[in-house]
């Protein structure tokens, strides 16, 4: 077929910045991203007030990670994405991707990720294999260096290369976004909230395809609001509310603060203040004057707490467990 972009109109994208498999391992980034106090305000127009959208985010991003940036709607994670794509324009601070910095070497930068964008705007009068090669054609990927129809197959979309766009479902136009951001074989893949909108099936699908490719070797960033999916899929989580990254750790780290407790304890008397007994543990007094203790039960049993309730005199009235989990967590740290 007729390439749609000649090699004049090619974006300044360098390919040769594109590919894992041609460097060796020793001059490889121990972070494909690392952003370093990396600030957007959005400035008024329109009548709408100027917005901060990124509060200086400091974030490493390890190479070889399945990385998820977790936040509520609004939160920033879209601007962040969006910054490392080179389609916003930062405020101040860094940013770098496998090692090029986004302003200092913006072609290598860009040459060195794929991003999988939120909305699915897909052409609809470009079939998947002419939308592919037009996108090959942006990112000045050499005709003899085109994937078009292995990338299709791997994404489930080769017996729809011919197809129609407008034809083709929800789950399949987002294949078809990340098969054309793997265009130019980039090192980094950032999928911003793909599975918004996607059915089940399509989901899993598309997670094993995204796990494949980490196996081999890519790096993969996704931005996601549902806590499940980032539980299953990333290696690390950083969870971003109002465009701060409020923590940032390995999901298993995080996923032990799941496992914690919390026993509340209402004496037979006011308790005023937390005993010494529990000094080491996270106790508090509650508003209504009840002790409350965060507890992990791998860690401490319930009844080691009690025996140290009793040390210090304290007459228990009535008491009561709570469960924690992920939404708790999650709360806890994008609560104001
Ligand atoms: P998320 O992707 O986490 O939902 P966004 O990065 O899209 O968050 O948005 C962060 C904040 O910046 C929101 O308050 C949003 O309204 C605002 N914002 C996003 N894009 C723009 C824009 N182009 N102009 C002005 N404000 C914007
Ligand atoms: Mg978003």
């Amino acid at each position: 077929m007729a390439s749609y972009v000649d090699q004049e109109g090619a974006l300044d994208i360098a390919p040769e910045a594109a590919s894992v498999s041609d460097a060796s391992t020793q001059d490889l980034p121990e972070y494909a991203i690392e952003a370093h106090q990396l600030r957007k305000v959005y400035k008024a127009s329109g009548g709408q007030p100027a917005k901060e959208a990124l509060k200086g985010i400091d974030l490493k991003i390890k190479r070889g990670s399945v990385f998820g940036l977790l936040g509520p709607n609004g939160a920033g994670k879209s601007t962040f994405i969006n910054i490392l794509a080179g389609l916003v324009n930062k405020t101040s601070g860094n940013a770098s991707i496998w090692g090029f910095d986004t302003t200092v070497n913006p072609r290598q930068a860009r040459g060195a990720i794929g991003v999988v964008p939120q909305e699915l705007n897909v052409d609809p009068f470009f079939t998947p294999a002419e939308a592919m090669e037009l996108q090959a054609g942006l990112y000045g990927v050499r005709k003899a260096d085109r994937r078009t129809m292995e990338i299709l197959e791997a994404v489930g979309l080769a017996d729809k290369a011919d197809a129609y766009a407008r034809t083709l479902s929800g789950g399949m136009r987002r294949r078809l976004l990340v098969a054309k951001a793997l265009v130019h074989t980039p090192p980094v893949l950032i999928l911003d909230e793909p599975t918004a909108g996607v059915d089940i099936e399509l989901r899993r699908q598309l997670w094993d395809y995204v796990k494949e490719l980490n196996k081999r070797g890519t790096t993969i960033v996704l931005t996601t609001h549902y806590l499940e999916e980032a539980q299953s899929l990333c290696d690390e989580i950083a969870i971003v509310n109002h465009g701060e990254v409020v923590c940032c750790e390995p999901t298993e780290q995080l996923l032990s603060r799941i496992h914690e407790k919390r026993v509340l304890v209402r004496g037979e008397n006011p308790i005023t203040q937390v005993p010494e007994s529990l000094n080491m543990l996270r106790a508090e007094i509650t508003d209504d004057g009840q002790l409350s203790v965060m507890f992990n039960p791998t860690e401490i049993k319930l009844a080691d707490i009690l025996a140290r309730i009793n040390v210090a005199g304290i007459v228990v009235a009535d008491l009561s467990t709570q469960e924690a989990d992920l939404e708790d967590v999650f709360l806890k740290l994008t609560s104001d």
